[in-house]
């Protein structure tokens, strides 16, 4: 991993910048994820760094490339897809501008060697698709998988498209595995590549007693699927198709093989279905799978470790390839297309929409100025509190136009409701025709003081980070 260094001096600005999350859900892959960084920060409570009010996970800040990164710490003790679909579904109130999700771990490789799709061990499926094959019905004679693939964002796989060309140059996905390997060989041999990959034939069954499968055989043996020798400088490749997602481990040749060929399947795992529905309307996300075995009986970890470091520089070889998203590109709950919609009357012609949504534009711009402002006193004031109280200053500080009280009670009420956010609610409809940062559902509760229009009616106020803070103010 790299050394740890500060990322910036305004960390709530990164916060609020970055774009990608990196989930995984084995530690395996969190620390090969660890090892891919250009930069690494710290995790978010080394650099006190508070959760969004939905979020309770543990995050690891860096950067590739361009991009701000982060990447949960896995729990080792949720199941990983329940975890998966938590994270990607709370991430957002702690990273409010996250756009790319990617998963990237492990995943079980579905060979078809006479339909062309060679997958082998240690080689990385990046998700064109993800089938929920589970998601079906019983017939008399079979399951038939009825879900409906959920495909990939064109953009992230237009990036796949131009890396699988940089590798069939003169960078092949080897030659960075193994630049990564060699960086942290010294302190982690085990993500060394294993020597032993054998591809059994589905007629071969597992046998816990007397299996073979762990020795090596002749390369001509009954019970082996021939395959290619690849050349020594290639032999990590990258492959681009469907990936099948289930809450269960396939260890099944005989379904596998089933799976592979109605679906045209290369990898099985157990996050993917669950992440691409929990992160649908909001943010873009695609998985990214180092295979560690070939979901039949026969499988062990013995790959797992070298398969997860092959995930993760390739994740990051496709970050590379890929621009961060603009603002105008962001996964917010209300984007452009959607504030347009909603500012629109039922009937009305639309001719006087441009300046509505231009009005809107402007106020969520300078919106946007006031709430870093007052942000940045925020996190000041919140880093001296930490400091210990000899090193608060005697007047507390203040927030613009309130007195010390006002401003110490402003913050912990900010802290305490919002955790920074501006929220909008269901419940109340117009609030989401305001910028937001999420949508809550605390009763009716909207903005960041969490204000009900009972008593706050005035929505537009309520949904304003300034003109909220007014509200308090005594007149
Ligand atoms: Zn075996």
């Amino acid at each position: 991993m790299p050394s740890l260094r500060q990322p910036v001096a305004d960390m709530l600005a990164w916060q609020m910048d970055c774009r990608v999350a990196w989930l995984c859900v084995l530690e395996k892959e969190y620390f090969a994820a660890l090892n891919v960084l250009d930069e690494a920060y710290g995790t978010t409570t080394e650099l006190g760094i508070g959760n969004g009010l939905q979020d309770r996970n543990t995050y690891f800040l860096g950067r590739i490339g361009k991009h701000k990164v982060v990447i949960n710490l896995p729990s080792g003790t949720v199941k990983g897809q329940l975890e998966a679909h938590s994270i990607a579904t709370q991430i957002r109130s702690t990273f409010p501008s996250i756009s790319i999700v990617l998963l990237v771990g492990l995943g079980s490789g579905a060979p078809r060697v006479n339909a062309g799709n060679d997958v082998r061990l240690g080689d990385v499926v990046i998700s064109s698709e993800v089938l929920m094959y589970k998601s079906g019905k019983h017939t008399d004679q079979t399951f038939q998988t009825t879900a409906a693939p959920i495909e990939s964002p064109r953009h992230l796989l237009a990036a796949a498209t131009g890396l699988e060309f940089k590798f069939m140059g003169k960078d092949s996905l080897q030659d960075l595995v193994d630049a990564a390997a060699a960086s942290i060989a010294c302190r982690q041999p085990a993500y060394a590549r294993p020597k032993l990959d054998q591809l059994f034939k589905s007629s071969f069954i597992h046998d816990d007693d007397k299996c073979v499968c762990r020795e090596k055989l002749p390369d001509a043996s009954p019970e082996l699927v021939q395959r290619k020798i690849r050349e020594p400088g290639n032999l990590v490749q990258m492959h681009k198709g469907v990936v099948g997602s289930a809450d269960q481990v396939l260890k099944n040749a005989t379904e596998r093989d089933r799976l592979a060929e109605n679906s045209n399947i290369l990898c099985f795992e157990m996050e993917a279905g669950a992440v691409m529905h929990a992160t649908k309307g909001f943010t873009e996300s695609i998985t990214i799978r180092g295979v560690s075995d070939y979901s039949d009986g026969h499988k062990n970890d013995e790959w797992h470790n070298y398969a997860a470091l092959t995930a993760a520089v390739c994740a990051k070889a496709l970050l590379n390839h890929v621009q961060p998203p603009s603002i105008s590109q962001l996964g917010r709950p209300l984007g452009d297309d959607t504030l347009n919609r909603s500012c629109r009357a039922p009937g009305s012609s639309g001719r006087e929409e441009p300046r509505v949504v231009g009005a809107r534009r402007r106020e969520r711009r300078g919106q946007g100025v006031a709430r870093r402002a007052e942000l940045a006193v925020h996190l000041r004031q919140r880093r001296q509190r930490r400091a210990g109280p000899k090193a608060q200053p005697p007047s507390g500080g203040q927030l613009p136009g309130l007195d010390a009280t006002q401003s110490r009670n402003a913050q912990a009420a900010i802290g305490e409701e919002s955790t920074l956010h501006i929220y909008a609610n269901n419940p109340v409809p117009a609030s989401l025709n305001y910028p937001h940062d999420l949508v809550g559902g605390d009763q009716d509760s909207i903005g960041m003081f969490q204000q009900r229009p009972e008593w706050y009616p005035d929505i537009a106020a309520d949904m304003s980070a300034s003109d909220s803070t007014h509200q308090f103010l005594p007149p």
